[in-house]
């Protein structure tokens, strides 16, 4: 059997994608046999390694799984599910454990408790960290050393999944190509369960936080195949990622903030105050919107640290300052330019509490579903929560339907060379059209929104579908999740969390719901724009 032939099978289950999310689903799946794809070496491309804040659990003395919820809901702006933020909080001490069991090294006090930092629209010190902004790496370091010893979890690197493979109303696997062999054929890969946990779409815009590979490509694809999507218009857009002008933007954590950092223009003058009682520590949104207002008046934004955590950076947050250094910026005397950057997508595939899609053999898990956790505005540190417990409930799930097979069968070596596939990808992801396209998205559907961006947004991103040379499904997937977010964001005529229209400023009681949309109605948008 080789790569090349036109069928493979997974058996099994089989999860697409290998951030936090398709790793725990996989971990709790043993020892029922899982075949997860990644198109890198594991550990690289995923949001979730990336992560500097934490994860965001109850866990502090006093706090409650409830008093979570409520601030989950009051982020969210009027449309978050209240069970499912009660339920998902609830579960969170739990999957905590689970991360510690596996060897992640959160920080404790002397007392062996949990070190808790203080993100923004966090009603106390409520988020689970390592070596104060290292979390991501260190639970994805954590959780890899696990998989590899898990006899019942087949990892497959240098894979791209480009299309779900749908017959008889069901999803029957997906299609892959190896990583930069674009023109080759894509292979089917079948599967008894498919759990899409490709991640979100912040890199579908210009100007963003997330990994390079990290487009949109898993809900494009879902709703090519025909799934319900919820609440494409809401992006999530970080006040302070580090503006450099590097592709993708470094991250300067929240917790910056929750520790005293201020913001500033180049004109010495703090302007969050002005704006919001809780002024650095306002919900994102807000503290995005500043940041961005500022900009477009011509001002530059500076996060100031120097004063509230000083040379404590260098210990305190590491990344951080890895990141200034990186660019000649010594965070210990120096300003630290910031800019808005895409940064989480809050809606995705939509799917029940347990995981499933409207498609039936298709789950979705992670940043690329949309559970109605996180409403119109995600709680700070609530995403890599929403993963590891979905990941947990598919595992279930699946596990409840099948019977414990056998061990997996053979599948074949992939043949690929990481580094000529990652130069060819690069080379797509810096094509011309995709190029277009990320700057059509921070243009026209960014920060602020209205009806004639939105519409010219539309027609632009028709146009580049359309005469894109050499189109790949890859590329579609963009344009699809592109399509869905812009149409949404057109439809939604009012203002709520992360989406903020500038013709229609105020939330408005009649959209006090979620969006639910298909491709062919985001077309029907597209083509009416
Ligand atoms: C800089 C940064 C900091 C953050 N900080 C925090 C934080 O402190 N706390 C928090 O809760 N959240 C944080 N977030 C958000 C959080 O990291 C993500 O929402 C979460 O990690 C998403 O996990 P995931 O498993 O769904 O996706 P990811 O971790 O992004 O993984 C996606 C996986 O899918 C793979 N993939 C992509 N396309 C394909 C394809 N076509 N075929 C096959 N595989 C594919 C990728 O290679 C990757 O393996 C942060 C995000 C960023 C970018």
């Amino acid at each position: 059997m080789t790569f090349t032939d036109n069928v493979l099978n997974a058996d099994g289950a089989l999860i697409v994608g290998a951030g936090l999310a398709g790793l725990f689903c996989a971990l709790k799946l043993a020892p029922r046999p899982v075949t997860v794809i990644s198109p890198v070496p594991l550990g690289n491309g995923a949001s979730s390694a990336w992560a500097q804040g934490g994860v965001a659990a109850a866990v502090g003395p006093g706090d409650t799984s409830h008093a979570h919820a409520v601030d989950t809901e009051i982020a969210g702006a009027g449309i978050v599910d209240e069970d499912e933020a009660e339920s998902v909080t609830a579960e969170a001490a739990a999957r905590i454990e689970d991360l510690a069991r596996w060897g992640t090294p959160f920080d404790r006090d002397e007392l062996g408790h949990y070190v808790l930092s203080k993100e923004a629209a966090h009603s106390r010190n409520r988020v689970v960290r390592v070596e104060g902004d290292r979390a991501g790496y260190a639970i994805m370091q954590a959780i890899i050393a696990e998989v590899r010893k898990t006899p019942s979890i087949r990892i497959v690197e240098g894979l791209t999944v480009v299309d779900l493979a749908r017959a008889d109303g069901r999803i029957i696997g997906v299609y892959a190509r190896k990583l930069g062999d674009r023109y080759a054929e894509p292979v089917l890969i079948r599967a008894r369960a498919t759990v899409l946990a490709a991640g979100g779409l912040g890199g579908l815009y210009a100007v963003t936080t997330n990994p390079s590979g990290v487009r949109g490509h898993a809900m494009g694809m879902a709703a090519r195949a025909g799934a319900l999507i919820a609440d494409p218009e809401f992006v999530q857009f970080h006040p302070t990622a580090i503006a450099t002008g590097a592709d993708p933007a470094p991250l300067a954590t929240e917790a910056l903030r929750g520790e005293g950092a201020i913001l500033v223009n180049d004109l010495g003058e703090r302007f969050m105050p002005a704006i919001h009682p809780d002024a650095e520590l306002a919900p994102r949104d807000i503290v995005a919107r500043a940041n961005y207002r500022q900009i477009k008046a011509g001002r530059k934004v500076f996060l100031d640290t120097r004063e509230a955590i000083g040379a404590r950076i260098l210990t305190a947050f590491p990344t951080v300052a890895k990141y200034c250094t990186d660019f000649g910026i010594d965070p210990v005397t120096q300003l630290i330019p910031v800019t808005p950057a895409a940064h989480y997508h809050m809606g995705g595939v939509k799917v029940e509490a347990n995981g499933r899609s409207s498609l039936p053999g298709l789950w979705a898990a992670g940043e690329c579903s949309s559970t109605g956790l996180h409403g119109a505005n995600r709680l700070a540190s609530n995403s890599l929560l929403e993963a590891v417990v979905y990941g947990a409930r598919i595992a279930a799930d699946i596990s409840g339907l099948e019977p414990l097979r056998s061990p997996l069968a053979p599948f074949p070596g992939i043949g690929w060379d990481p580094v000529e596939g990652e130069a060819v990808e690069e080379r797509l992801r810096n094509h011309i059209s995709v190029k277009e396209l990320r700057r059509t998205m921070t243009d026209l559907v960014g920060v602020e929104r209205n009806a004639t961006d939105l519409r010219t947004a539309l027609r632009r991103i028709a146009e580049i579908e359309a005469t894109a040379q050499g189109v790949t499904r890859s590329f579609l997937n963009m344009t699809t999740s592109a399509t869905l977010v812009a149409a949404g964001a057109l439809q939604r005529e009012e203002s709520r969390g992360g989406h903020f229209r500038t013709d229609f400023p105020e939330p408005r009681p009649e959209w006090e719901h979620h969006t639910e949309m298909t491709l062919e109605d985001a077309l029907a948008i597209r083509a009416g724009a």
